[in-house]
C-alpha cells in the first residue's frame, strides 16, 4: 500500500493520513512535520525553511526534495502514506524518480475536494496548547475557558501559518502550484477525487472504497 494524499492545506489529510497508518501499520510520511522537526531542532534544513514556512510559501522543491530522498534512504519505507509532498510538478517528477530507484510503485493517489472558505473557516478557527499539545477550534471544539487549556489552563496559541491571512496566502500557492499535480496524476491511471467534507469516519470509508481492493484482495 503506497498512497499519496493530495488537497488544500486543512483539507483533513492529515487526519486520514494518522487513521491509515494506525489502522494499517503504514508508515506516515509528511513534510511539514519532518520541516517542524527541522525547525524545532535548528537543523541546516530548519534554518532553511523557516522563513518560507512562516510566511506560508512553498519551501524550496530541491531541500524538500532531498528531505524526502534521505527520509528514504534512512528509513526505507515499504509501504506508506505521503502528506503534503509532492506538492509541485517538479517535486512529482523528483519523486517519480525516486520511487523508480527504490523500485517501488504507487497504489493511489487520492485528492480530497474542499472549498476555501471552509478551509479558512477550519484551519483560522485552530489553537493549540504549547505545553500538552492539546488542539481546540473555536467553533467546533472551543476549551471550557476561552483562551485557555482545559488540561492545564495554559494560555492557548495558534500556529503561526494557520493564521487567517497566512491560510488565504497557502490556498494561492495551492491553486498555483499544486492543483497542477492531479493531470500528472491522473495521465498515470492512479488519481482518485474524493468529497472533503463530512466526519473523519465517512471521508476514512471513502478512502477505504477506493484501496480496499488492495488491501485484502478479492479470493
Ligand atoms: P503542512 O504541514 O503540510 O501544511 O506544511 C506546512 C508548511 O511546510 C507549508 O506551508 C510549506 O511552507 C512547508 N511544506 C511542507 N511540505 C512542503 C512541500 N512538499 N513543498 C514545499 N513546502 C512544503
Amino acid at each position: 500500500m503506497r498512497l499519496i494524499l493530495l488537497g488544500p492545506p486543512g483539507c483533513g489529510k492529515g487526519t486520514q493520513a494518522q487513521l491509515l497508518h494506525q489502522r494499517l501499520g503504514i508508515d506516515h510520511i509528511a513534510t511539514g512535520d519532518l520541516l517542524r522537526e527541522g525547525m524545532r531542532l535548528n537543523t541546516p534544513v530548519g534554518q532553511r525553511a523557516r522563513p518560507y514556512y512562516e510566511a506560508g510559501q512553498l519551501v524550496p522543491d530541491e531541500l524538500v526534495n532531498d528531505l524526502v530522498a534521505e527520509h528514504f534512504a534512512r528509513v526505507h519505507p515499504q509501504k506508506f502514506v505521503l502528506d503534503g509532498y509532492p506538492r509541485t510538478l517538479s517535486q512529482a517528477a523528483s519523486f517519480d524518480k525516486l520511487l523508480h530507484q527504490h523500485s517501488l510503485a504507487l497504489t493511489a493517489v487520492i485528492l480530497f475536494r474542499v472549498n476555501d472558505d471552509e478551509i479558512v473557516r477550519r484551519i483560522s478557527g485552530r489553537w493549540n496548547c504549547p505545553q500538552c499539545k492539546a488542539i481546540y477550534h473555536m467553533t467546533a471544539k472551543p476549551p471550557r475557558v476561552a483562551g485557555v487549556c482545559d488540561n492545564d489552563a495554559i494560555p492557548l496559541t495558534q500556529r503561526r501559518d494557520d493564521r487567517e491571512d497566512t491560510v488565504r496566502a497557502r490556498l494561492l500557492v495551492y491553486h498555483r502550484d499544486t492543483a497542477s499535480l492531479a493531470p500528472h496524476y491522473q495521465a498515470q491511471g492512479l488519481l482518485h477525487e474524493i468529497e472533503g467534507i463530512g466526519g473523519i469516519e465517512e471521508i476514512y470509508a471513502r478512502i477505504m472504497h477506493i484501496i480496499q481492493p488492495q488491501v485484502a484482495p478479492p479470493c
